[in-house]
This record gives C-alpha cells, structure tokens and sequence, in this order.
C-alpha cells in the first residue's frame, strides 16, 4: 500500500469518526438548550414567586385559598376542610393536596 493511500484511507476513518461526533454533539447541544429554557422558565417563575406573595389573599368570603398554589403557579388553589384526629382543624388544597393545619383557638 503506498503512502498516499493509507493516509487516505485513514482521512475517511477520522472522517466518519467525526460525523457520529457531530450527531452526538449535536443531540447534546440540544438537550442543553431545552434545560436551559426550562432552567429560564423556572428562573422567571420563582422570581414572579415573591411579587405574588404581595397580592395573596387567604381568603375571600367564604372561599380560601391555598397559598402554594397562588405562589408558586399563580393559580387559587380552593382549600376545604378535612376530617382531623387532632383538635385542629384541617385545610386541604383541592388542586396540588397540600394540607394546612390551623390550629384551634384554645
Ligand atoms: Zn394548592
């Protein structure tokens, strides 16, 4: 085999080498964009977080609200009470079942 051949051929090796190199680069680069945009998202939520802590409201007549709910996603979250083994009274959120005791006057 002469030189120029052999380089050759292991210019088309390396090449080859390298285009699965691109194909994997590439679905990492993409992976890493979609993080970053849901690491974005999550950056704006939590930040929105404290100005919504300002304009919770606990309750509205008869109605209360699941303050998880309206900080982290800005959705009212409708709280009703629950059976408790305790004497305190018992708050569950109808939409994400967090629970909240509220402890009795006594
Ligand atoms: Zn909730």
């Amino acid at each position: 085999m002469n030189v120029e051949k052999a380089l050759l051929e292991e210019a088309d090796f390396i090449a080859r080498q390298q285009r699965g190199r691109v194909s994997r680069l590439e679905a990492d680069l993409q992976e890493l964009l979609e993080r970053k945009a849901q690491i974005e998202a999550d950056l704006d939520n939590a930040r929105r977080s404290a100005e919504r802590r300002g304009t919770y409201v606990p309750v509205q007549g008869h109605q209360r609200f699941c303050p998880r709910c309206w900080i982290i996603d800005g959705k009212k979250g409708e709280l009703r009470g629950v059976p408790s083994s305790t004497g305190d009274d018992i708050e569950k959120c109808q939409s994400c079942a967090r629970e909240y005791p509220i402890p009795s006057r006594t």
